[in-house]
């Protein structure tokens, strides 16, 4: 079988040094889906592909290509956009990371998808400048996104099995000192039993309804981390106790969606064993 020389719009999920002047890397590409290229000569001053292989990085390749294939040659790549701005601050890089390892596990070879493709870019556009505080709800949200997109979408209309819808229960009037119905998120399930159904089964993650709201608001829409239910949008620094129940509130929030996005994953998708990114560098989040 002979190859094709193929133009495609691409990012690096991977790389490593090869020989003396090569590298070794893994492509996330629009046209022909996960691949891995060499790139020969790609560390001498002048290559034809330039800084096309550095980590992040999006570029406009050439590639010998041949389906099947291990290894396919680069010819050429011109950068299109570095991201890198997410090399210059330690959280930005982590996160950064764990978007592009999370695809590298999740996904097969030449398994092309372009709304995946598209969410990757606006993501990882997203990392380079939202603020810390977010980084982790932000990747939450991708990771929940490209799950759905790769067939693993959570079930968040209502009770998994009474069908309760969750707009209702957000709707029942409740006394305003209350946090509302508690549901139980179910990992196996990948959904949420309504308080009655709840009863029934042992385990579970116990959630607001609002809290539930918000996980499908961000499953549903852009990974922006900007749909916060309106009682949690930023209300200035004025108050600082409020603040600083605010970023307790937040850093549990996260803790929990870490859990429940991670579960979920976990129960569901065989060749995914967590992410390596996320487990050491770190530090804790200011308090
Ligand atoms: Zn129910």
């Amino acid at each position: 079988m002979t190859s094709q020389i193929l133009r495609t719009d691409g990012l690096v999920l991977r790389n490593l040094r090869y020989g003396d002047t090569s590298r070794v890397a893994t492509l996330l590409t629009a046209e022909l889906g996960k691949i891995s290229v060499i790139g020969k000569g790609v560390r001498e001053p002048k290559s034809p592909l330039g800084s096309s292989l550095e980590l992040f990085a999006r570029a406009e390749y050439v590639v010998y290509f041949r389906s099947g294939r291990n290894l396919q040659m680069l010819r050429s790549g011109d950068v299109i956009e570095p991201h890198s701005a997410l090399a210059r601050e330690t959280f930005r890089f982590v996160y950064g990371s764990a978007v592009v390892e999370f695809l590298d596990r999740m996904l097969l070879e030449e398994e092309p998808s372009p709304p995946l493709y598209a969410l990757v870019l606006r993501v990882l556009a997203r990392l380079e400048t939202t603020r810390r505080s977010r980084v982790n709800e932000v990747f939450r949200a991708f990771q929940l996104r490209a799950a759905s997109i790769l067939g693993y979408a959570l079930l968040l209309d209502g009770c998994l099995h009474c069908d309760r819808s969750l707009d209702e229960a957000a709707f029942a009037p409740l006394d305003p000192s209350e946090r509302g119905e508690i549901w139980l998120f179910r990992p196996s399930e990948g959904g949420a039993l309504c308080s009655d159904c709840a009863r029934l089964v042992e385990s579970g993650y116990p959630l607001t309804v609002r809290a539930l709201l918000r996980i499908r608001s961000m499953v549903r829409s852009e990974p922006t981390g900007a749909n916060l239910p309106s009682s949690e949008r930023a209300r200035g620094a004025v108050d600082e106790e409020a603040d600083d129940r605010r970023q307790e509130a937040e850093f549990r929030w996260g803790e929990a969606l870490e859990q429940i996005v991670e579960s979920f994953l976990h129960f569901h998708v065989e060749r995914y064993r967590g992410l390596r990114s996320l487990r050491s560098q770190l530090p804790a989040p200011q308090r």
